[in-house]
């Protein structure tokens, strides 16, 4: 089994795992690149999954669906165009002819709906947690979004994280803004420069590492709370109040 990221706009991934002849692809939001993988490698799609409504994860699925009527997995809790199945945290994913079986988890924040699929070490998490970053809110509230991403980074250390949009490098540019003096952040940023120099992306990355560096992840540090307090100019007494201060910061980075 590989997974392998096609690049589509400006810098989203759609995954495409495949096995054998078959292929599953994650939140196709363009059906061209998807179309032109199967095509050159002589796959055919199995399945489509999809993390949530917004369209630069759901454009492609009309179109992949008059080649190839797959089942679509997709939340519950959204409209998404061609959804087969709906599904939502406890539900597992099984595709025939795939040898991984996806446990869904219901992380709302970035839009209310919004799930993930883990398995295998594997997670695709939409616009959950990005590599040292977290999505926007659009439709849930920031204690929602602490506490999917608080789900999600209690996964297995060794996962691999298989997120939507490549924005780690402006993530790491707000990350250290935060936290000017954290080596670990130092580390990784110099890591990923190389990474894009070359033109290379810079996800997946491992899980059980995210806590180093990724803000967000670190509301609980004694410097990440003095410099979000300082930002919002206020006292913050809670880590979901952290979180929310921050994100706000980040909008206007
Ligand atoms: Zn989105
Ligand atoms: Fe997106």
């Amino acid at each position: 089994m590989q997974i392998i990221p096609l690049p589509a706009f400006r810098d989203n991934y759609i995954w495409l795992l495949r096995q054998d002849r078959l292929a599953v692809v994650v939140d196709p939001g363009d059906a061209a690149p998807v179309r032109r993988y199967l095509a050159e490698q002589g796959l055919s799609l199995a399945a489509i999954l999809v993390t949530h409504h917004h369209p630069d994860h759901t454009g492609g699925i009309a179109e992949l669906l008059t080649e190839s009527p797959v089942p679509v997995f997709g939340p519950a809790g959204e409209t998404i165009p061609g959804r087969s199945v709906a599904v939502q945290e406890g539900d597992a994913v099984r595709i025939p002819g795939i040898d991984v079986a996806f446990q869904v988890l219901d992380v709302p924040g970035h839009t209310a709906g919004h799930v993930a699929y883990f398995g295998d070490k594997t997670l695709f998490c939409g616009d959950t947690l990005f590599a040292a970053g977290c999505g926007r809110i659009f439709e849930g509230t920031p204690a929602q979004l602490h506490a999917s991403l608080e789900k999600l980074a209690a996964l297995p250390a060794d996962t691999l994280v298989y997120c939507t949009h490549e924005y780690t490098l402006s993530n790491l540019a707000f990350a250290a803004a935060v936290e000017p003096d954290n080596p670990d952040l130092a580390e990784r940023t110099a890591r990923c420069q190389a990474l894009r120099a070359d033109e290379r992306p810079t996800v997946p990355f491992p899980l059980g590492a995210e806590r180093l560096s990724n803000p967000f992840l670190r509301v609980n540090e004694p410097a990440v709370i003095a410099r979000a307090e300082a930002e919002a100019g206020a006292p913050l007494s809670t880590p979901v109040a952290v979180f929310a201060a921050l994100r706000e910061w980040k909008n206007r980075f």
